[in-house]
């Protein structure tokens, strides 16, 4: 900013932007180390099946234990990934890393039905021209069934998206992996482009379920999250709502007919020994 002022050249830079760069370019140069370092971890927020409140699985959330900053969530570290590319093996990390865990929870609770884990995919990594192999390779080294994997696109990453973009997710759902469409509500997709993607859950975005906090809930509201739940259901979607925070808000989406919730109301993301926890819980009853 000092510098696009022009003339004055003794004006002195806006010290938080200075900092915030700083940090950013730091960030960014310490991301390839951090990655060699160990320093990311993964923390896991369960799934729910709205019918029953039993856990059907959980989506991994990378974070960034920095020597000097602390843990850094996602939204801090992942738009610098993809920026430098670092994101193509951060993201096969974390795959990999949460794959293994899913067939563990899968190993020690045979018993609490089929544990599913979900991933985020950087629409980086679906340019990648090795998404398929390397996912294929993940699960058929670690014996994960891929119907056990859902991978999350968000709807953004996909709106306008062309037939070669679409191949990769095409052949993953051949293959049996779940598609998301993440963060669904916040783009501005067609909802008739939905058909030609290959997507088998819409998980509507957080702010789009925010209305169904409020005592009483405008009606507008909830006619249209019933309208896209019985779109989705339709196109034979699935329906996921991120972000519940309350029980009046998941009994809300429960009658709206909505399939999956996650959000605070049942749990915070956490570490993987948790979901043993959950779904012992549920396993016995
Ligand atoms: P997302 O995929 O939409 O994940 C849901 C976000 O909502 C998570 O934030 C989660 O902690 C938060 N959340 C869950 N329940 C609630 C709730 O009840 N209330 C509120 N206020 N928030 C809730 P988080 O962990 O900070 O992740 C942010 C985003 O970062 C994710 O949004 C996802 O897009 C991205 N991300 C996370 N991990 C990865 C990854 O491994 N790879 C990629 N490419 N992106 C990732
Ligand atoms: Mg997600
Ligand atoms: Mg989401
Ligand atoms: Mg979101």
């Amino acid at each position: 900013r000092a510098k696009s002022a022009g003339g004055n050249r003794f004006e002195l830079a806006d010290p938080e932007v200075d900092a915030r760069t700083i940090t950013r370019h730091g960030l960014t140069t310490a991301l390839p180390a951090a990655l060699a370092r160990g320093e990311f971890f993964i923390e896991y927020q369960p799934l729910v099946h709205l019918a029953d409140g039993s856990v059907s699985g959980a989506e991994a959330l990378v974070r960034w234990t920095h020597p000097q900053h602390g843990v850094l969530g996602p939204d801090r570290f992942i738009p610098l990934a993809e920026h430098t590319g670092l994101i193509v093996p951060l993201g096969r990390w974390v795959l990999e890393e949460a794959v293994r865990q899913a067939h563990e929870w899968q190993q020690r609770h045979a018993d609490a039905g089929p544990l599913r884990i979900n991933v985020n995919l950087s629409p980086v990594q679906l340019h990648h021209p090795h998404l398929v192999a390397d996912t294929v390779e993940v699960l058929e080294r670690v014996g994960l069934e891929p119907g056990a994997l859902c991978l999350e696109v968000t709807e953004s990453a996909l709106i306008g998206a062309d037939d070669d973009l679409l191949k990769p997710l095409r052949r993953l759902a051949e293959m049996g992996v779940d598609i998301a469409l993440d963060d669904f509500g916040t783009g501005y997709s067609n909802l008739a482009n939905l058909r030609r993607l290959p997507v088998s859950v819409l998980k509507l975005d957080r702010s789009f379920t925010q209305g169904m906090q409020r005592y009483p809930v405008d009606p507008v509201d909830l006619k249209i999250v019933e309208g896209v739940v019985s779109l989705a259901h339709s196109l034979d979607l699935s329906v996921t709502v991120e972000g519940v925070e309350t029980g009046a808000q998941a009994e809300q989406l429960r009658d709206l007919g909505c399939d999956t919730a996650q959000g605070w109301y049942y749990a915070r993301p956490g570490p993987p020994e948790r979901l043993h926890t959950l779904a012992m819980v549920d396993a016995t009853g």
